[in-house]
């Protein structure tokens, strides 16, 4: 069981998001800097082209002209741009990040609000717990929401995971623990625009409170598994989602498929899927990979029960060489010894065609 942090513990965890939010402002002081070196470069193009441009008209030349104008339309462009980029690092510039008190503060709230505030000083992680959640009657268990403090601010990365306490994931994906989270990852929805404010502000308790009212509700709009389909099973052939009691499994490849994707071996009458499923070409029947067999004298592909039977078409034709060969025999009795020799030749030969 986890004590909650002492506030000895929580002014230190305040310190390590401060720090976080701190050096996310001196990120974005280096980049307005940049920004408005790009702007001055701008300046400074254009500044020599309408020296070029003066000259130019005083001269009467209009060649150079053309050439310099392209130019100076492009410069324009850059320097839009960098405008633009020079806003908004001046934007986040500004944004005044929350004093060490008020991220102690939050902390202390969100404590409040779950009970306990857990921080894991190996991953950097400050984490709560959820009630267990229930869904229209699903029962998907509490969850954890890890966020993580180093990357609290990085655009790159999204600083939080949602982890499964008691896992009851869909039955055709064990990455989806909740509809809303696969692979620890919340689809937040509409309200992902107010978490990435909450994450930017380091407000670290409605982070918390906004991600729990993610997993609280259930949006049948965007769901990575719907909540009929949870106990339900995909075909792994043509991906048709099924009721448990409707799936094949297939013995050979070891997954489920639905009844239009499934077959049954004649041989060995398990249920296969359609790709483990052979033709014999002698009986036609249907029949498993694992039930298909060559015949030892002619080479043939065959299921086993035809080979049990001998019933592959070589012994046939064997038979009928032998026949040939009686009467042939009788006749003449000099074509013995011919007919030993050709005769391990003939019939593969024939088989073959
Ligand atoms: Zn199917
Ligand atoms: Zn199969
Ligand atoms: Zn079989
Ligand atoms: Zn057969
Ligand atoms: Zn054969």
């Amino acid at each position: 069981m986890r004590r909650p942090l002492t506030d000895k513990q929580l002014v230190r965890v305040a310190g390590r998001i401060h720090d976080q939010l701190a050096s996310t402002a001196a990120a974005s002081l280096a980049d307005l800097e940049a920004q408005l070196q790009q702007v001055a470069t701008g300046a400074d193009h254009l500044r020599a082209d309408r020296r070029k441009l003066h000259i130019c008209r005083q001269r009467g030349w209009m060649g150079p002209v053309r050439r310099l104008l392209s130019r100076i339309e492009r410069t324009g462009r850059e320097l839009s741009y960098a405008l633009s980029g020079l806003e908004r690092a001046g934007q986040s510039v500004r944004r005044r990040g929350p004093s060490l008190r008020e991220i102690h503060d939050e902390l202390r709230q969100a404590q409040d609000e779950f009970g306990t505030l857990h921080y894991d000083p190996r991953l950097g992680e400050l984490s709560v717990v959820t009630e267990p959640v229930e869904l229209d009657g699903l029962y998907l268990g509490p969850f954890e929401i890890r966020l993580q403090i180093q990357s609290l601010t990085d655009p790159r990365h999204v600083p939080y995971r949602v982890v499964a306490l008691e896992p009851h994931p869909a039955a055709c994906n064990a990455a989806v623990t909740h509809p809303h989270v696969s692979e620890e990852r919340l689809c937040p929805g509409d309200a992902g625009a107010a978490i990435g404010k909450a994450l930017d502000a380091g407000r670290v308790c409605d982070v918390f409170t906004l991600v729990r009212s993610v997993l609280l509700a259930y949006n049948p709009e965007s769901p990575y598994v719907a909540l009929d389909d949870w106990f339900g099973q995909t075909c792994y052939e043509c991906g048709y989602m099924m009721p448990p009691d409707k799936v094949r499994w297939c013995e050979l490849c070891g997954r489920d498929f639905c009844g239009e994707c499934a077959g049954y071996c004649h041989r060995c009458d398990e249920t296969t899927c359609l790709g483990c499923l052979r033709t014999c070409p002698v009986c036609e029947e249907p029949t498993c990979t694992s039930c298909m067999t060559v015949c030892p004298d002619c080479g043939r592909d065959l299921c086993g029960l035809c080979l049990e039977e001998n019933l592959c078409p070589c012994h046939e034709e064997e038979e009928t060489d032998d026949d040939d060969r009686t009467r042939d025999d009788a006749t003449n009795p000099a074509a013995e010894q011919e007919a030993s020799a050709t005769q391990p030749v003939q019939p593969a030969g024939e088989a073959r065609g």
